[in-house]
């Protein structure tokens, strides 16, 4: 156990191990358990339930059994339920946050910052959950009437993560709730500890017995194969990389599931020359740097006006370059370990390939020795077209820096990807602003801003960064469809053709 302090120890041994199915905690049919651990030690932290195929069947044996007393249930009830959870894991932010930090990595002040965050998803949602409104009204020729109703989907698949272990499943379990469907959820296998503590939460709010059911386990595909192929199921949201959602997108094609996808992104972050530089670098920091680089809506590419382009990598490189690395429950930490040894060999391939084509590092370009999975934080310059850095998704703390001259050459620069999530746009020209809104095929936009995620807003993405959006108002549809029903003519008795 890599437990360091009597806190911790007291933390892990609050989190439920087993796997939620039908409001029961209990341990994998056939007996498997897995070990969950720390990345900034390698060590394990907990020893948890390893769910079959069998689990997942009973999880949505029993999430079909509660749907229809669910979708029944006062959408008042339903909010109380969410703004409860919200309650709860306010007041246990801390608890929350730690967790996070030592099954994630993530700094601590990070950690509490996506307690807020995924907290707001159930407050925004239990405020939603009571404004699912349908319409009447006169057909064109007033021969009938049209009522159109808002009904939950139905018993949902969702599949999360492991970089945002709370934000990630509070983003489709309330609207979800809200929205009167059942849920089997598949946290990822690195950063199970935080979903079964919050579902543990979820039943103290009073969310009945087989609403959320959870099944954690190291054989994805095989647990959840079958769930996609079953006709109960009407949903599946994930949350993941393109790879994966792709092959998602095929086996939902079968039954023809519902789905949401937020899929992977390689955000550019462009600076005008008229930007205010100093306000541009703190924008990059949040940017490239929140959860150490591993997030969708990570700055993958810095896209910098050539005239400014040697004061903004200066000035960005020396804020990265005061950015101590450590596990995330120190106080000094500032960028915490990447979430294993794969994903942090896969960082410095990319630096590396970089560097091969030519590029410097003005910072950082190594992995930090000792155990732990930490990686330097890094600014590239002269980073050559083509390299593998500006097409894939880094995700580690890693900054390349490209030039351009004109505006159009910094939108074709941005576009020049198959993924559109987010970009990040700083200039002080308004309308240069709103042009570029339009120009980039992206789902959100950063202007002047280096974080676009709230819970009231819509996020998602176009192009091969996903379908659908979670949340502002947009979220909640994700889990509703659209019913209509005909009316005849309430002034004569025959029924209309
Ligand atoms: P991932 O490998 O695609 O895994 C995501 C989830 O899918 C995990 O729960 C994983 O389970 C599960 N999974 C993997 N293979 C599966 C299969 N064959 N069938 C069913 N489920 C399967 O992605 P990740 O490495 O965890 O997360 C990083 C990716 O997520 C990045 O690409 C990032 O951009 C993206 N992301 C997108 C958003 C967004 O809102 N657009 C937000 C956060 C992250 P295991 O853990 O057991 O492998």
């Amino acid at each position: 156990m890599s437990v360091t302090t009597e806190r911790e120890s007291e933390l892990l041994a609050s989190v439920p191990t087993g796997l939620l199915i039908g409001g029961q905690w209990r341990p994998a049919a056939a007996g498997g358990t897995f070990d969950v651990e720390d990345p900034s030690t390698g060590k394990t932290l907990l020893t948890i339930a390893d769910a079959g195929p069998e689990d997942g069947a009973a999880a949505l044996d029993a999430a079909a059994a509660a749907q229809e007393s669910w979708a029944r249930t006062a959408p008042r009830e339903r909010g109380e339920i969410l703004r409860r959870a919200f309650e709860l894991v306010t007041e246990r932010a801390d608890d929350f946050a730690l967790l996070m930090t030592l099954e994630m990595g993530k700094p601590l002040t990070e950690a509490r910052g996506e307690v807020t965050y995924g907290a707001e998803f159930l407050r925004w949602f239990s405020e939603e959950a009571v404004r699912a409104f349908g319409r009447y009204s006169v057909s064109p020729d007033g021969k009938s009437r049209l009522l159109v109703n808002k009904k939950p989907v139905g018993p949902c698949l969702l599949i999360t993560p492991w970089n945002f272990p709370l934000a990630m499943a509070t983003r489709k379990i309330a609207p979800a709730v809200a929205a009167g469907c059942t849920m089997v959820l598949k946290p990822a296998n690195l950063t199970p500890l935080t979903s079964s503590l919050f579902a543990a939460v979820m039943q103290e709010a009073g969310l009945p017995d087989g609403v959320l059911n959870v099944v954690h386990t190291r054989d994805a595909g095989g647990v959840t194969g079958p769930l996609i192929k079953d006709e109960r199921l009407r949903k599946l949201s994930f949350t993941g990389s393109t790879p994966v959602g792709r092959s998602l997108l095929e086996a939902a094609a079968g039954n023809v599931l519902r789905t949401s996808m937020e899929l992977g992104g390689n955000a550019p972050f462009v600076v005008f020359e008229d930007a205010d530089l100093d306000a541009a670098v703190t924008g990059a920091m949040l940017a490239k740097l929140r959860n150490m680089g591993e997030a969708c809506t990570a700055a993958n590419r810095f896209i910098v006006h050539e005239s400014v382009a040697e004061e903004f990598g200066r000035k960005f490189a020396a804020k990265m370059a005061d950015m101590p690395t450590g596990r995330g429950t120190e106080d000094e930490t500032k960028v915490g370990p990447l979430i294993d040894g794969k994903s942090r060999d896969k960082v410095h391939d990319l630096v590396s390939d970089a560097l091969g084509n030519g590029a410097t590092a003005v910072i950082g370009g190594a992995p930090v020795d000792g155990p732990g999975y930490f990686y330097q934080p890094t600014v590239l310059t002269g980073v050559a077209a083509g390299s593998r850095i500006l097409k894939e998704e880094i995700f580690g703390p890693v900054a390349p820096i490209v030039t351009f001259s004109t505006e159009d050459e910094a939108v074709r620069l941005a576009n020049d990807t198959e993924y559109g999530l987010v970009a990040y746009v700083f200039t002080k020209d308004l309308n240069r602003g709103l042009r570029m809104g339009e120009r980039l095929e992206t789902g959100m936009l950063g202007l002047n801003a280096g974080v676009v995620s709230n819970a009231a807003a819509p996020f998602g993405g176009v192009k091969q960064s996903g379908l659908g959006r979670e949340g502002g108002l947009e979220g909640i549809e994700e889990y509703l469809y659209t019913q209509y029903i005909g009316i005849a003519d309430p002034y004569t008795d025959s029924p209309v053709g």
